[in-house]
């Protein structure tokens, strides 16, 4: 059976290419798009999706594809899943807006509610939902400097955290990011991930006064950074010098968040309690939507302090609460248990494949580090030509961030293609 006469994408066996990759209607759509799209956006390969389900994607030719990407994160209940598209339709029927900054709407609130549920936080919270992840920092830029009164932030380098002026001012994964957008935002100072004496030793001795820092912002996993989870022992001593010096800890899970580690936030996994939580990307499984949450006594802002037209759109929150339904339902499980055979058979790779330097990660958010950018580039493009779609990040890895309904049999072929792609590299093939 050919691609295209599938209906149940999310039960075919995948992948499935019929034709060469690019085949031609993506490769006259790739220069289509090129006339009249901005050359900064930065496409990884050449892939032209049209349809999705589960884990499986279709391009524009009828190859089908398997998915360790999830739209970059975000796909986290499956393309389309059913009970997603169901809510947002429902939804669609009813209203579509109604700006939740100047009015009341009642959806807007029970997202609110479950983040509050849902939150790593053991007192009450509030949020404020967001289009974006890097609407969601700015907004948690904004209060940390407004509650405290003080100027200056601490970012991680490694991190990334969005490209608007705050956020990316935070931002210190590649120079890329920043070069030619100078100045940045004053004020950002930063230490190194997982460091646990720059802060106290070079900081706060020599630029910046412990009781003038509003907040240190962080990924509890570096995403875009390389998929680095942090050493044992220090979100415990993060917490202890914030609280030290009434500095607020801001936990960035907009890409590490939302189930994907197996636990809803990946701070959980270290026992610590952000001040402000930052989720986007998987929590409306593709609809935009982010927030921060903040312990309720930080929100102290005034009426008009902060608002957004479209933020917390309808269609964005009935996908958000037919998404956290499903990943308490059991996809945060799911991410455990196809997390840890996905991790040990990588492993496995690693064993007998010498270009593998490593693999870390939680659940489903794993990274594969090999000895240069140009290494894992090879590894991500023939994959790619594989039907295997994985990304790069960090200087020189690759992520594995399938949506979290990825199956066991999934991982497998995952793994005999991963396997394939590092060893025609490693024969320089
Ligand atoms: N924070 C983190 C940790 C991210 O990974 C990203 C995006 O990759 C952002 C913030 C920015 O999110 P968005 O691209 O939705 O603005």
């Amino acid at each position: 059976m050919s691609a295209t006469e599938i209906t149940d994408l999310s039960a075919a066996e995948a992948p499935l290419l019929v034709t060469e990759i690019p085949g031609p209607e993506a490769a006259a759509r790739i220069e289509r798009d090129r006339r009249v799209t901005s050359p900064s956006l930065p496409r990884a390969y050449p892939f032209v999706p049209r349809r999705g389900s589960g884990s499986v994607v279709e391009d524009v030719d009828g190859n089908l594809f398997l998915d360790l990407n999830a739209g970059i994160a975000v796909a986290s209940t499956g393309h389309a899943h059913p009970k997603v598209v169901e809510a947002i339709k429902r939804q669609a029927e009813s209203l579509i807006h109604y700006s939740a900054s100047d009015f009341y709407l009642p959806i807007y609130a029970e997202v609110c509610e479950q983040l509050d549920r849902i939150s790593p936080m053991s007192g009450p919270t509030r949020a404020f939902l967001t289009n974006s992840g890097t609407e969601a920092v700015e907004g948690a830029l904004k209060l940390a400097r407004y509650h405290t009164g003080r100027q200056y932030v601490i970012a991680m380098i490694g991190s990334f955290h969005g490209r608007s002026y705050g956020s990316v001012s935070l931002t210190a994964s590649k120079v890329k990011y920043r070069a030619n957008f100078g100045p940045m935002l004053p004020g950002v100072f930063h230490t190194y991930f997982g460091d646990f004496e720059h802060i106290e030793s070079v900081l706060f001795q020599h630029l910046v006064a412990p009781h003038e820092v509003a907040a240190i912002v962080v990924e509890p996993i570096l995403g875009e950074g390389g998929y680095v989870p942090p050493p044992e022992g220090w979100f415990p001593y993060l917490r202890e010098l914030c609280d030290r010096h009434g500095i607020l800890l801001v936990a960035d899970e907009v890409q590490s968040g939302m189930g994907r580690t197996g636990m809803m936030w990946a701070i959980q996994h270290f026992g610590v309690e952000p001040d402000i939580l930052l989720a986007g990307k998987g929590i409306a499984s593709g609809m935009p939507l982010g927030a921060f949450v903040a312990r309720e006594d930080l929100m102290t802002w005034e009426v008009g302090a902060h608002g957004s037209t479209y933020a917390g759109n309808p269609l964005s929150c009935a996908a958000a609460l037919a998404t956290i339904e499903l990943i308490e339902g059991g996809l945060m499980d799911n991410a455990t248990a196809v997390g840890r055979a996905l991790m040990d058979g990588l492993r496995g790779l690693q064993a007998r494949h010498e270009i593998i330097r490593e693999v870390r990660g939680l659940g489903l958010m794993i990274g594969i580090e090999f000895p240069s950018h140009d290494v894992a580039s090879a590894v991500e493009q023939t994959a790619f030509h594989k039907g295997l779609l994985v990304l790069g990040c960090g200087e020189r890895a690759i992520r594995m961030s399938p949506p979290l309904v990825f199956r066991e049999d999934q991982a497998r072929t995952a793994l005999a293609l991963f396997e394939e792609a590092v060893a025609d590299v490693e024969r320089g093939t």
